[in-house]
């Protein structure tokens, strides 16, 4: 037993803390978009989630087990609680998750731990083979700045650098609220391979194999991972930066996957996704001034969505049992599509130059950014008795 109060402790794009019932409301709200947005009629048997515990994979997991009925195991890489300090919110995330599945009738296992290791693939193997799965979805959505090789024991970091010549942006100091200009210098070869490793494709695929290996894939499985492309503002230091060469290799990973998957009707999926505030893409220089300016336009026209409803629409409309996905000249499926219209663009970029330190709070939503990034903590959240000490010892 732990009962405490807990106040945010943030320090720039980081939150050291989580509070357990503003991640548990968080993920009923998840639950409730994953409920009203599900294509009607369909069902999906089991699926599986690798990097289920926040953002688009938390996303994931609450679509497929509440929006189609699957039995899912999700694997994360959380801290646990220990003593008086909180779990990470992803840990309070998958506890919310977990006991609502539970009072709803729905079968969820966790397992917490690093999933480009082969002790986790494995550990994760024979779970879904003690419980007779055979997948009908699986979802790849980690985000992570390190990874090491299991062949090799080397472990690679990935980093955010523009390619060829440095970056000179305007972004925000999250620690400060101030508009700063920052300069990246470009990557080296070597930073380029390395963010490959980390956020490229080989994972996936490796994943892909030793579930095949162990025949737990179901016939017309489907398996998708998720990528960014954004505008041409953030190209340098997001499509054509080290992290966009990682997004590549991703995508040309989902074709070598899918040419396994096919013989028994499966296929491999890259979804581009729209940019929002997760743990992941805070941390991505000029990002957080961008998704400002994309939140206060998309607001205004009514077509914005959070991970929730962007998940919720990606099965609806493209993977759910029955959909034949519909896919851009690139093979890939665009849930996108909103942020890139030409009218939000065209509004970003004209906003782009004039935002200051002075205006920056009535020009862009950055307001909205540091709500909802103090939200993925469980900080901020509508209904939360912050003053009323809560238990933070919860298991998963
Ligand atoms: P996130 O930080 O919210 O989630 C990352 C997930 O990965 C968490 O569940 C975490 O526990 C898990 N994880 C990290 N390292 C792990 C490890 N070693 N073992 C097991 N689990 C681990 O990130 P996100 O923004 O939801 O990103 C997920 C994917 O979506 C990424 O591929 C990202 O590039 C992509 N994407 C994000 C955005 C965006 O704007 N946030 C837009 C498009 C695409």
């Amino acid at each position: 037993m732990s009962l405490q109060t807990v106040a945010a402790r943030i320090r720039g794009f980081i939150c050291l803390n989580a509070h357990p019932g503003g991640c548990a409301e968080n993920v009923r709200a998840h639950v409730e978009i994953a409920r009203k947005g599900a294509a009607s009629g369909a069902h999906l048997g089991d699926a599986l989630v690798v990097g289920a515990s926040t953002g688009y994979g938390l996303a994931s997991l609450a679509t497929t087990v509440f929006g189609y009925g699957a039995r899912a195991v999700g694997v994360c890489l959380e801290r646990p609680p220990q003593g008086d300090k909180t779990a990470s919110a992803g840990w309070y995330n998958l506890a919310a998750l977990s006991q609502i599945a539970r009072e709803s009738g729905h079968d969820v296992a966790i397992i917490n731990g690093d999933a480009y290791t082969d002790a986790v693939k494995a550990e994760t193997i024979s779970l879904l083979k003690r419980r007779n799965a055979k997948l009908d979805s699986v979802v790849y959505s980690l985000a992570s700045p390190k990874r090491t090789d299991p062949k090799t024991g080397v472990t690679h970091a990935s980093v955010l650098k523009p390619l060829g010549a440095p970056f000179v942006s305007r972004s925000i100091g999250l620690g400060n609220d101030q508009v700063t200009t920052v300069e990246l210098p470009p990557a080296t070869a070597a930073d380029v391979e390395a963010t490959v490793k980390v956020m490229g494709g080989e994972d996936w695929e490796l994943w892909i194999d030793q579930l095949l290996a162990a025949e737990l894939l179901a016939p017309g499985c489907r398996t998708v991972a998720y990528s960014y492309i954004g505008p041409e503002l953030t190209y340098p230091i997001y499509r054509e930066g080290t992290i966009g060469k990682a997004k590549a290799h991703l995508e040309k990973t989902a074709n070598a996957i899918s040419a396994k998957l096919r013989a028994s009707g499966g296929a491999a999926y890259v979804s581009v996704n729209k940019a929002l505030v997760t743990q992941a893409s805070s941390a991505i220089p000029v990002v957080p001034l961008y998704i400002s300016l994309l939140y206060k336009i998309m607001k205004e026209l009514g077509t914005h969505e959070g991970t929730g409803e962007q998940i919720a629409r990606l099965f609806r409309d493209h993977l759910a049992p029955g959909r034949t996905p519909t896919l851009d000249a690139g093979g890939r499926i665009r849930i996108d599509d909103l942020e890139m219209r030409a009218e939000v663009q065209q509004r970003v970029t004209a906003l782009w130059e004039q935002v200051t330190s002075e205006n920056l709070f009535a020009l862009t939503d950055y307001a909205g950014f540091k709500q909802e990034f103090r939200s993925l903590f469980g900080f901020e959240v509508p209904g939360i008795d912050y003053a009323t000490p809560v238990e933070t010892d919860v298991a998963l």
